[in-house]
């Protein structure tokens, strides 16, 4: 089952790349497996995913030494910063850095650990009260601060767009983080990128890389709905 599901959503990835002139090989498929016990996650590496998202320290580090080395880990939940120790050296990626203070906490971690981490920006688009993350306004001087630290490599933004019911309707919102990129390239920062957008979620994923996408997000599409009581 999580194999068709796979598959299914590779389909989907590469019919909304065609829509909009792009390469299915530039959008990642993250598998968001949090809540999942370890066999999905085995069933969809079998089906050849290699990057998998968590949103919590402790599952991800009780996951991480239970599947194979070449999996790439994502860390894409809110990070306390007291948690970064854990994880520095073992995430591809950290996605939603939304302070200074935890982008500095990451850097002095990796320092640390003699390690590069790559992180995105996450950026609260929409400006809803209950999401993390910064707001548009406040993302170039954010990212000229980050820009300084050692250790640490900003490669892009990240969002999570509100839940709709019709995914057209964060379209503009996945528009506007992508202008957001533009506007802060242009900048011509010092060891920064902004080549990586991560938005879209089973939802919205498909209208997400239609407005340049670069990596979506994807749990309930590949392994069904979540259960929190477990
Ligand atoms: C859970 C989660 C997802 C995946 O959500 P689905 O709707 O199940 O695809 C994506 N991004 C973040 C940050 C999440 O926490």
């Amino acid at each position: 089952m999580i194999k068709d599901n796979l598959e299914k959503v590779r389909g989907n990835i590469f019919h909304a790349c065609e829509r909009a002139g792009r390469k299915a090989e530039d959008v990642t498929l993250i598998a968001v497996s949090k809540t999942k016990p370890l066999e999905d996650l085995r069933e969809a590496y079998e089906a050849g995913a290699r990057d998998f998202g968590e949103n919590k320290v402790q599952e991800l580090v009780d996951k991480i030494p239970e599947m194979p080395t070449d999996v790439r880990w994502h860390m894409i939940g809110h990070l306390q910063r007291n948690k970064v120790k854990y994880i520095v050296d073992k995430v591809y990626m950290i996605h939603g850095v939304d302070s200074l203070r935890l982008a500095e906490e990451i850097s002095k971690e990796a320092v640390k650990h003699e390690v590069v981490v790559r992180i995105l920006m996450e950026v609260n688009v929409a400006e809803e009260e209950s999401k993390f993350g910064i707001t548009v306004a406040d993302a170039p001087k954010l990212a000229e601060e980050i820009a300084k630290l050692p250790g640490v490599s900003l490669q892009g933004l990240m969002t999570i767009a509100p839940y709709v019911e019709n995914p057209e309707e964060n379209r503009e919102i996945f528009a506007k983080l992508r202008q957001l990129a533009v506007d802060i390239s242009r900048k011509n920062i010092d060891n920064i990128s902004m080549n990586v957008l991560s938005m879209g979620m089973t939802g919205d994923y498909q209208v997400a890389i239609e407005e340049g996408a670069t990596c979506v997000r994807v749990g309930t599409g590949i392994f069904g709905e979540r259960n929190y009581q477990i």
